[in-house]
């Protein structure tokens, strides 16, 4: 009760801590990222180099605006209707990028449609999230595997994705606290403490839950179950093939 309660007042001063700022610095950033990523598309190959690091850079902000917002209670939640293995083949050059060389990302999506409702803004923090701590992780290299299916469940089927890697896992006493806002383990200006409760809320907003299991040396598995949805999704813009990984 007493964990419960000082969660409670962390995340009261957050969201008095942040509202508009974070709200207009991730609109700005948004904007930003968005002309970037135009010109990247105009620019010859040796100028792209430069442009990837500052790409880097703005979608590290992003990300952390993004998880300010998602604790200041004037963001509002816009849920939809995805398809979830879509929602993740549309974030892999985001996801490449934000790994290192020594890291390969291994993906098992499913290929029949597996829909979710889910903000698909938030999914795209909590997957980002979660790669950048695994990433973290493994300083000597490793995998990072991104596996979605389908499980049976009491109340109804459930999409389970989750994000392996093998890199140094954690001790029990961090990760029973690993997903309290404000708990880093991280140098100071390293980490915030707010990825995995950022991962946590937009479970347990979308119906569904968050759970870790790790130990020391033998990596972390961080599932995120969310109920599968019976309802089709809105008719919205192809995502780019260019941008989408093979299954498998
Ligand atoms: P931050 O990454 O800013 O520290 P998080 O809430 O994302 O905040 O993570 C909290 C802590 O949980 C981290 O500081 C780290 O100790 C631990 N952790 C999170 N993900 C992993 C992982 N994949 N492997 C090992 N430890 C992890």
């Amino acid at each position: 009760l007493e964990n419960a309660l000082r969660q409670s007042q962390k995340l009261e001063a957050l969201g008095q801590l942040t509202g508009g700022v974070a709200h207009d610095f991730n609109n700005l950033l948004t904007a930003a990222l968005a002309n970037l990523h135009l010109m990247e598309r105009h620019l010859p190959a040796e100028g792209t180099r430069y442009l990837d690091g500052t790409l880097t850079a703005l979608e590290r902000a992003r990300t952390l605006t993004g998880q300010l917002l998602a604790f200041s209670r004037q963001e509002a939640v816009d849920p939809k209707v995805i398809d979830l293995g879509d929602g993740l083949r549309a974030m892999a050059n985001l996801l490449e990028r934000s790994i290192r060389a020594d890291i390969a990302l291994d993906w098992a999506l499913p290929s029949a449609p597996l829909r979710v409702e889910v903000d698909p803004v938030q999914l795209e923090l909590a997957v980002l999230n979660l790669v950048v701590n695994a990433r973290d992780a493994m300083p000597e290299g490793g995998r990072i595997r991104i596996a979605v299916r389908q499980e049976e469940a009491p109340d109804g089927p459930l999409a389970v994705l989750e994000i392996t890697d093998t890199g140094g896992g954690m001790p029990p006493e961090v990760a029973a606290r690993a997903f309290e806002p404000f708990f880093t383990t991280k140098p100071h200006g390293k980490g915030t403490g707010l990825g995995l409760s950022m991962v946590y809320g937009f479970a347990r907003q979308s119906g569904g839950n968050a759970t870790i299991s790790s130990a020391p040396r033998r990596g972390t598995v961080v599932r995120i179950t969310l109920p599968v949805s019976g309802r089709t999704p809105e008719p919205e813009a192809a995502p780019d093939p260019a941008e989408a990984p093979s299954a498998g």
